[in-house]
């Protein structure tokens, strides 16, 4: 069954509002089945929105409306839809009656123009709205199911959920079943180089590819007529393959952030953490710590940004600075090897970089990063050279750092110390 939705209202096409409302309604929509070929966003305005009604209703089966259903002059979503269907509007006094029972409970006469809200679709149920006045509604146009629903959030979901279950839902044809890859250590374009030409041969699933900074995931959706099982079947095939080429990469398949996988991971080897920071200004400190139950396995860290603390705090040497610079791979190792020491942690963390927009300099360009791990007779660092705005860079250099983390454990795993027993220094501090 293809659904199309339209977003009505002036305001959404301005420029510090944005539809949610589609996001709520495909994601309910795509749990039976039906997935959203299209979305659409149209202003008030009468003859754009039945002339894209009129077309809805011809492409698809189920076509759903948000906003436009309030008393004022700008709400002509009812009459744009009689229009565009050649339906009549009948004005329901059973409507009135609820609305001016509702103002009275507020204290306060129905307004004059809350009438308008008691207009009718010829043919449609009224859907009451349980949290404000504009009701929704709902009707069937010869094989095309038409859903009216108001714009406010609160307003929406109680009147779609009302309909789900009694005429969405049944109407599926189609079984949907998806996954999730969360990948790091890869760029998009790369991403695509190692698999396209496996999900390309695929129009069943469909797969969609999604970067941001530091981050990329792959989803795969498949569909079936026939049983949910066999949408499965499909999605796992395609998944399975791409996976084969991606594993490296793969920190999550499941709606975790890479902090958060990091952090599981610390907790089931009981291994510390701690952090030294330059370019990255504590936003590594940052991302751990908006995960829950960090405390267990986060120490702490040292915002080194000038020289004097590199040197004087981590015990960055001044020969290491002069000879190689802040930004510089020795001067990384020196920081990650400098709070380990300092913290007692069983893994050191740092970042030193130019995220820009200047420090760039003859041998140095803007956005070069230098991370580095430090563990148990581990040494690992990288040089990144990474584009963006001073944000971006600096996003990017602690995904990068905390891959590091996800790498050193994996080879834990692979070198068969497995998750360990306690580490040697319990945490020194907690902070909750
Ligand atoms: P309306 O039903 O057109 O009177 O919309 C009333 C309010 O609902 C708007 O001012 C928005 O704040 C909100 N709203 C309308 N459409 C949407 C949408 N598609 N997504 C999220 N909020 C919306
Ligand atoms: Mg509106």
């Amino acid at each position: 069954m293809r659904a199309i939705f339209i977003a009505v209202g002036s305001e959404l096409l301005d420029l510090d509002r944005a539809d949610t409302n589609s996001l709520y309604v495909a994601r309910r929509l795509r749990e039976k089945g039906i997935l959203m070929d299209m979305k659409v966003v149209v202003g008030d305005h009468m003859d754009n929105l039945s002339w894209i009604v009129k077309r809805a209703c011809q492409r698809a089966q189920l076509v759903i409306l948000s906003g436009g259903l309030g008393p004022t002059e700008d709400d002509i979503t009812r009459e744009a839809v009689a229009a565009a269907l050649k339906k009549r509007l009948i004005f329901k006094e059973e409507i009135v009656a609820e609305l001016e029972k509702v103002f009275k409970r507020r204290g306060i006469t129905m307004p004059e123009i809350n009438a308008r809200q008691a207009f009718v679709i010829e043919g449609a149920e009224v859907i009451a709205n349980p949290a404000g006045t504009a009701p929704g509604m709902y009707l069937d146009d010869g094989g095309c199911k038409v859903l009216l629903l108001p714009g406010p959030p609160n307003e929406l979901i109680p009147i779609f959920e009302a309909v789900y279950e009694k005429y969405l839902a049944p109407a599926s044809n189609y079984h949907i079943y998806s996954r999730t890859f969360k990948l790091t250590g890869i760029s998009e374009s790369e991403t695509d180089a190692r698999c396209a030409d496996i999900y390309r041969k695929y129009r069943n699933p469909v797969t969609t590819i999604l970067a941001s900074p530091g981050v990329i995931e792959l989803h795969f959706l498949g569909r079936s007529r026939n049983s949910p099982d066999d949408a499965r079947r499909l999605t796992d095939e395609l998944a399975e393959k791409v996976r084969a080429r991606l594993a490296d990469f793969i920190f999550a398949e499941k709606d975790m952030s890479l902090p958060e996988v990091i952090v599981e991971e610390l907790q089931k080897r009981h291994l510390t953490l701690a952090v030294a920071e330059s370019c990255s200004g504590g936003g590594l400190g940052q991302q751990i710590t908006n995960v829950a139950g960090s405390s267990q396995v986060f120490l702490g860290g040292v915002i080194a940004y000038a020289n004097s603390l590199k040197t004087g705090i981590l015990g960055v040497r001044e020969a290491t600075l002069k000879k190689y610079g802040a930004v510089s791979e020795a001067t990384a190792g020196e920081m990650a090897a400098g709070v380990r020491r300092l913290c007692r942690a069983d893994i050191g963390l740092a970042i030193t970089g130019i995220a820009g927009p200047d420090g760039e300099t003859a041998d140095k360009p803007l956005g070069l990063v230098c991370m580095h791990l430090s563990g148990e007779n581990f040494d690992k660092g990288v040089r990144q050279i990474f584009s963006g705005s001073r944000e971006v860079v600096k996003t990017r250099s602690i995904y990068c750092a905390l891959n590091l983390v996800r790498e050193y454990l994996n080879q834990l795993s692979a070198d068969g110390k497995g998750p360990t027993g306690p580490s040697n220094e319990a945490p020194v501090t907690s902070d909750k």
